[in-house]
């Protein structure tokens, strides 16, 4: 049996930044769990390696979601990374934080401390942004010598220079930082690279700390179960090489094992709703409806059309020379095309002028995106690019669900993508622009025909989806999941076309599920993002982000997996706002205080203690 002062459960995105800050001081021992193996893969530096980790059985979780009744029915693709750094080693390194207003939004939701103002220190500390000198004004948004570098494109692909040109061309702006003053328009991703490898968080926050004595990081270990005394989370409960271990926690259990695993250990552990607790033959701990609720996720649509100057990327035979070159520069000076992240340009735009901001994104990638990424044979086929548009807030709201109380099966996952009609209607709202750009004239020497199987009607969408009259013929509005129960009859966009196979993917962006400052009670409290009800533990990642807003996840708070942790520990380790130092700065209880609670608790009659009963029972 082991003791430390914090045991974290996740050694991702998250996990990182709270390993490097908790033991920053040296003061406190600090247990870092991690399931996947260590993140010595070689695809994980290389930018241009994310097809390979998106397909990896070792170092991505790869869930599925339950059948998606909006999208004809079909299980949509999760992909979460399994490895140090988490979804930060697999993902596609776009530096997005957000819209000002979405902070703003947040901290008028009651979440104390979450303002635009409030966060953006945050953000300026943990960069280190390259172009900070080059583009004007970037130093009041950014900042120079943190741990998560920011970098410019090393190569740009001219398939992205032809969208930048060829959405102005159709009336966008352009930006020259989406996190910038205008987050509105066209351009170019920032993205978290260092030298031309990816800059992952267990690159830019863990590895500086590895070699801290209280450090301890055990790869391969994978939470089962969080143990209570009582309602005060105690320890954690761990598979590793085949056996169970125990590891306890003077102080904190942290969960930072993302927006999926969090909620499911949560309900493993018996935290959540009793009935589905109960329903798996698990000991409830404590009753906290809200876990596992509230999922969201971004939806992509996407339009693909086939490019005749064989600049897009290719499995195609004929591209073998192109990926000599490409290999040959990268591995001689950390240049060319595989330095590029996929998604190298795209924007944010309105579905609609009445909206007070952005509600949309784009993102260009130069291949065929087909069924997320699972299948590779069109790229043997095709030179096609792929421009995908994602509706930044869904109304839609789905959960995470226990399948069994074994820790090792897989939770239910149901997105409920495009549950509402406003989900549906912006993101048709973002293919007609979408559609709009890509036949600007500044595509028109690459461009040769939008999707190239449309031509046998077997991947829509193609030319015969068009704006027309509605579907359902008599001007009604049809429900959101009309497909497949009224399937498309015309060639109608409206609502026939996000429903229908292929054109989707899940952008891989999910977050809370297990509550927020809600009624319901299930979540962070005084934007510290303790568990209410709960002495000791705490959660730290995508799952504690309250709302979804126009950000990518890892950078922002989908997203703040960097900045909950340093917004909840006071980023810098023992800071209070003020950048003054101070020994509660990490948010947890002063020395003595959980043994204080465990007393008074232990004082009071039956069924009202929340601490002090002694462990639960284990699996
Ligand atoms: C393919 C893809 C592309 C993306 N592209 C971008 C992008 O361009 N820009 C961007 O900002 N965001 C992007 N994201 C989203 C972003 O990477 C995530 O939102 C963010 O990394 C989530 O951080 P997290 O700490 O919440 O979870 P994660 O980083 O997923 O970390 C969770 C960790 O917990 C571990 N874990 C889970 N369960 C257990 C358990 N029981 N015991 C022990 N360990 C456990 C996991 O193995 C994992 O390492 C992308 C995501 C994906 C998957």
């Amino acid at each position: 049996m082991n003791t430390y002062d914090f045991v974290i459960v996740g050694g991702g995105s998250a996990g990182c930044v709270l390993a490097n800050r908790l033991s920053a001081s040296g003061k406190w021992q600090v247990l870092l769990l991690e399931a996947g193996p260590a993140d010595s893969n070689p695809f994980i530096k290389i930018p241009n390696g994310v097809i390979p980790l998106i397909r990896s059985d070792a170092l991505n979780w790869k869930f599925w979601t339950t059948p998606q009744k909006a999208c004809g029915g079909r299980p949509m693709f999760w992909p979460r990374g399994r490895t140090l750094g988490g979804s930060s080693a697999i993902n596609a390194m776009c530096y997005i934080r957000g819209h000002a207003w979405d902070y703003d939004h947040w901290a008028s939701l009651g979440n104390d401390g979450w303002s635009y103002r409030d966060v953006l220190p945050y953000f300026r500390k943990m960069e280190n942004f390259e172009a900070i000198d080059k583009l004007p004004g970037a130093a009041e948004f950014h900042g120079r010598g943190g741990p998560l570098n920011v970098a410019e494109h090393r190569y740009v692909n001219p398939l992205m220079t032809a969208f930048v040109d060829a959405a102005q061309q159709a009336g966008h702006k352009k930006t020259d930082d989406f996190n910038g003053a205008q987050q509105e328009g066209v351009g170019y991703f920032h993205v978290m690279q260092k030298d031309g490898e990816r800059c992952s968080n267990a690159h830019g926050f863990l590895a500086p700390a590895l070699g801290r004595p209280n450090l301890k990081v055990i790869t391969g270990a994978q939470a089962a179960r969080v143990l209570f005394e009582g309602k005060c989370a105690a320890g954690v409960r761990y598979l590793h090489n085949g056996r169970y271990a125990e590891a306890l926690a003077r102080r904190e259990v942290i969960l930072s094992a993302g927006a999926i695993g969090s909620p499911h250990l949560l309900l493993l552990s018996g935290v959540g709703p009793r009935a589905q607790i109960e329903q798996h033959g698990i000991q409830p701990v404590h009753e906290l409806p809200g876990v596992g609720e509230n999922l969201q996720d971004h939806l992509d649509i996407h339009v693909t059309w086939e490019e005749k100057t064989r600049h897009a990327m290719s499995l195609h035979p004929a591209s073998l020379w192109r990926s000599l070159k490409a290999l040959f520069q990268y591995l001689f000076g950390r240049r060319g095309e595989l330095t590029t992240n996929l998604a190298q340009a795209g924007g944010f735009l309105k579905s609609d002028a009445a909206q007070p901001i952005p509600d949309l994104q784009w993102h260009l990638v130069p291949f065929i995106y087909s069924d997320h990424g699972q299948n590779l044979t069109p790229l043997f086929k095709y030179y096609a690019f792929t421009l995908m548009t994602c509706f930044l807030r869904p109304e839609s709201r789905g959960n995470v669900r226990l399948a069994s109380a074994d820790p090792l099966a897989r939770p239910l996952i149901d997105a409920n993508y495009l549950a509402t009609p406003r989900d549906m209607e912006a993101l048709v709202q973002g293919f007609k622009q979408a559609r709009k750009v890509l036949e600007q004239p500044a595509f028109a020497p690459h461009r040769l025909l939008e999707h190239p199987q449309a031509r046998r009607n077997r991947l829509p969408p193609g030319r015969h989806l068009q704006d027309g009259p509605r579907c359902d013929g008599g001007g009604r509005r049809a429900p959101a999941c009309a497909w497949p129960r009224q399937p498309a009859r015309g060639r109608c966009l409206d609502h026939a076309d996000p429903g229908r196979r292929q054109h989707q993917c899940a952008d891989h962006h999910d977050c809370r599920a297990c509550g927020g400052p809600d009624p319901a009670g299930c979540g962070p409290r005084g934007g510290r993002a303790r568990l209410c009800g709960r002495a000791g533990n705490r959660r730290c990642d995508g799952g504690e982000i309250s709302k979804h807003v126009s950000f990518r996840g890892m950078a922002a708070p989908r997203r703040g997996p960097v900045v909950v942790p340093a917004r909840c520990l006071r980023f810098g380790g023992g800071e209070d706002a003020a950048g003054q130092r101070t020994d509660r700065g990490y948010g947890s209880p002063p020395p003595g205080e959980l043994q204080q609670r465990r007393a008074a608790d232990a004082a009071l009659p039956a069924g009202r203690q929340q601490c002090g009963v002694g462990l639960g029972a284990h699996p």
